[in-house]
């Protein structure tokens, strides 16, 4: 299996890594900086290098051999057992980290079930289980609130065994944690937002940076779709 180097760093944009198999679609490695396609956050891009060679990395996803990086059609795929540098997309992915901790700030904010979410580079979304209206303004001067707060954002792992001991936790989680898959993630915004997460996010919330609220979309009668768009970008 692959060392998934970001769930301990994030930051990381570039790791050296030894090929352990070959896909149909790409290669595994011992270790990675690339976050697999999964919680609706894409999988990232960039590039490989080894010996003289270099390919583009167009994709990456979780396969049964390890995390899978997706080698653009046409370009080398590395042999079993090369040394491989791996420098990531790092301006893309950047922006995956900032968009998902805005989601997280957005599920502070309207405290609905979640039914459904997605992230880009360019814009969010969150399906939220409610015949509520969603008011844009207030939201949005919510949101901007928390950014300019500039609150820390932490992931720590938790034990099956600890989150029993501590009810209250479970409690002030948005998510339940999933059970019968070992230690869980939590992502803690401190008194904004705990939930089990596994994806990447940004080191404080002032490096969302300003948020516009797009469009609020009626997908069904207990479902508003709510859009997020960087606000220094249109
Ligand atoms: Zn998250």
């Amino acid at each position: 299996m692959t060392t998934a180097l970001f769930r301990e760093d994030a930051y990381l944009q570039s790791c050296t890594a030894v090929v352990t198999a070959i896909t149909e679609q790409g290669f595994c490695v011992d270790k990675t900086v690339f976050y697999p396609l999964g919680g609706g956050q894409p999988g990232d891009s960039g590039l490989a290098s080894w010996d003289d060679k270099k390919s583009r990395i167009a994709d990456t996803r979780n396969g049964p051999e390890g995390i899978v990086h997706i080698v653009e059609a046409g370009d080398d795929v590395p042999p079993v057992g090369s040394a491989v540098e791996l420098a990531l997309d790092w301006e893309r992915r950047f922006a995956h980290m900032r968009m998902h901790t805005a989601l997280h700030l957005l599920g502070s904010i309207l405290k609905y079930g979640v039914t459904g979410g997605n992230i880009s580079a360019t814009k969010s979304r969150l399906d939220f289980d409610t015949e509520d209206t969603v008011d844009k303004e207030s939201v949005s001067s919510a949101l901007n609130a928390l950014v300019a707060a500039n609150h820390p954002v932490h992931c720590r792992w938790i034990s099956e065994q600890e989150l029993d001991e501590n009810p209250t936790l479970v409690r002030t989680m948005s998510v339940q944690p999933p059970r019968g898959k070992g230690d869980i993630r939590l992502l803690e915004i401190a008194g904004v937002d705990l939930q089990p997460c596994g994806g990447t996010h940004v080191r404080s919330t002032g490096e969302v940076g300003a948020i516009r609220i797009g469009k609020v979309e009626k997908k069904g009668r207990r479902n508003r779709r709510v859009n997020i768009h960087f606000g220094d970008k249109h």
